[in-house]
């Protein structure tokens, strides 16, 4: 494996503003067989544009082999391999697009009469139970739109159920290794946050928390197993010190993917945490669709989950059961539209009665495997950030090659070069020059071996030609950008090239 393999695409394919020709079409509305009307007359002018859009005119094999292109120039987790730590890309299984697909869902409104969509709402309700006992949670809303909506959502939830115990608290406590959206969230809900450090291991360390908790703590924000890939092995202990002061434990579910059908958050003494549909639950994500970030709340939580919540009434007749709960005083609001996105969870539900129980389990059990295993091959040629088994992923450093001038950003470049997309990297910021690596389940042998050899080729590489592993990637539609100038001089307006 060597640069020679890389080559730059010679064709950067051009807007779809330049292939436009004036006058094709994809699509031909059928003769008007009503009267037509003057649309300035029917709308009144100010609603009316003075001129057309200025939309491109193409022929539909055109525009189908234009974004054919560009999802050919561009990586994702259907063209090859996606470690991309903390963030679950795996393998989206079609079956769930279909779902999601079905008229009956795309076409409905969101304030349909609730005897029209017997069928979503039948949906959104199971989905909420079987998240349920995935967790050991007693109640769920599928509201929030990402993770991190879910996290402030819980944050509102838990300053709720202490402002009605008389005092909503100042603090939250975050380990240092916590996702930058954890102490975002707790801010936004009102919260100071406590830092503390992690032990040598990677792990909470007890002491700290004990020194650190007091009758302001509001809770604390675990994300389990943590971003480094490691359990929590005192986790019960963690909770029982911040119960002990009355506060409450918010887990930050995104990595459930190490725990389904194996650890239930509700079970070890979580009170709310939130789920990531579009991480565990398969469906596309970063540039492939929304998200969804449900919450799930231990029951003496439940009065504050957003309005309205999915109920079903057996008492009612068959066929008419299902219901939205506006009826909730003590909720926290509105935090997104009533359904939330919804066909996020269409898929999440396809995605887990396509599974079972068992099968839950298997991806699990999977994606611990896989990370293992590439751990241990990985780990003579990197820096490991801590010793022992990982969970569903793990932490190296470049530490070793940055003395050769290569750093964990080079690295990452020089993936790309040999279709693997970049592992996460600088986070956590605990450890210097992080390649955070998650496979998940979804991975073949074949697959996990091809990244082992690319990744051992750019650690030689580091050594022998450091400069072709700074200059990377080679072999990519464009060079590397310059990712600070685009965010700080950012230009997003189209200018016709003029022939
Ligand atoms: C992805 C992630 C989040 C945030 O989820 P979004 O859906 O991106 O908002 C929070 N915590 C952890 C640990 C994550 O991996």
């Amino acid at each position: 494996m060597s640069s020679s393999e890389t080559r730059r695409p010679a064709v950067v394919e051009p807007t779809i503003f330049e292939l436009g020709r004036p006058g094709r079409r994809g699509f031909r509305l059928p003769e008007m067989d009503v009267p037509a009307v003057d649309p300035v007359e029917a709308l009144g002018r100010d609603n009316v544009r003075a001129q057309g859009p200025d939309i491109p005119d193409l022929a539909e094999p055109d525009a189908v082999r234009h974004f054919t292109r560009l999802a050919e120039l561009n990586h994702h987790v259907d063209r090859g391999f996606y470690p991309l730590g903390s963030c679950t890309m795996k393998y989206n299984p079609k079956v769930n697009e279909d779902a999601a697909s079905l008229p009956g869902f795309t076409r409905l409104h969101p304030e349909a009469d609730e005897r029209c969509c017997q069928g979503a709402l039948a949906l959104m309700y199971h989905l909420s139970r079987h998240l349920c006992e995935i967790s050991g949670m007693d109640a769920v809303t599928l509201e929030p739109p990402a993770g991190a909506s879910g996290e402030l959502t819980g944050m509102l939830i838990i300053r709720a159920w202490h402002e009605a115990r008389g005092n909503p608290r100042s603090k939250v406590i975050v380990p240092d290794s916590a996702h930058g959206t954890n102490p975002a969230s707790l801010t936004l809900a009102g919260y100071d946050a406590v830092e503390i450090v992690s032990d040598d291991e990677g792990r909470i360390d007890v002491g700290a928390l004990r020194a650190a908790v007091d009758d302001e703590t509001a809770a604390i924000m675990i994300t389990n197993p943590n971003t480094l890939g490691v359990f929590e092995n005192d986790i019960e202990e963690i909770i029982e010190i911040v119960h002990n002061v009355g506060g409450l434990v918010y887990m930050d579910g995104a990595n459930l993917n190490a725990l389904l059908g194996i650890v239930r958050p509700g079970d070890i003494g979580f009170d709310v945490m939130h789920f990531n549909l579009h991480k565990t639950f398969s469906a596309p994500h970063g540039g492939g669709g929304p998200g969804s970030g449900p919450v799930g709340v231990k029951a003496e939580l439940a009065p504050y989950l957003p309005y309205p919540t999915v109920t079903r009434d057996e008492a009612r007749p068959e066929g008419l059961q299902y219901c939205f709960d506006y009826d909730r005083p003590e909720s926290i609001g509105k935090v997104h539209g009533v359904t939330g996105n919804f066909l996020v969870a269409v898929k999440a539900y396809a995605y887990i009665l396509s599974l079972g129980p068992r099968g839950l389990r298997r991806v699990a059990e999977n994606a611990l495997i896989n990370a293992n295993y590439l751990q241990a091959r990985l780990k003579g040629d990197f820096d490991l950030s801590h010793s022992g088994y990982c969970q569903h992923e793990f932490v190296l450093s470049a530490s070793r090659q940055k003395a050769h001038g290569v750093k964990a950003l080079d690295i990452a470049k020089r993936l790309l070069d040999f279709g693997v997309h970049a592992p996460t990297i600088y986070f956590p910021l605990i450890v210097k020059e992080a390649l955070m690596i998650e496979p998940t389940e979804t991975e073949s042998l074949e697959s996990l071996d091809h990244f082992v050899d690319v990744m051992k080729a750019i650690a030689r590489e580091s050594e022998t030609e450091p400069e072709t592993v700074q200059a990377a990637p080679s072999a990519t539609p464009v060079s590397r950008l310059d990712e600070a100038k685009a965010a700080k001089d950012l230009d997003v307006t189209w200018r016709r090239r003029t022939a």
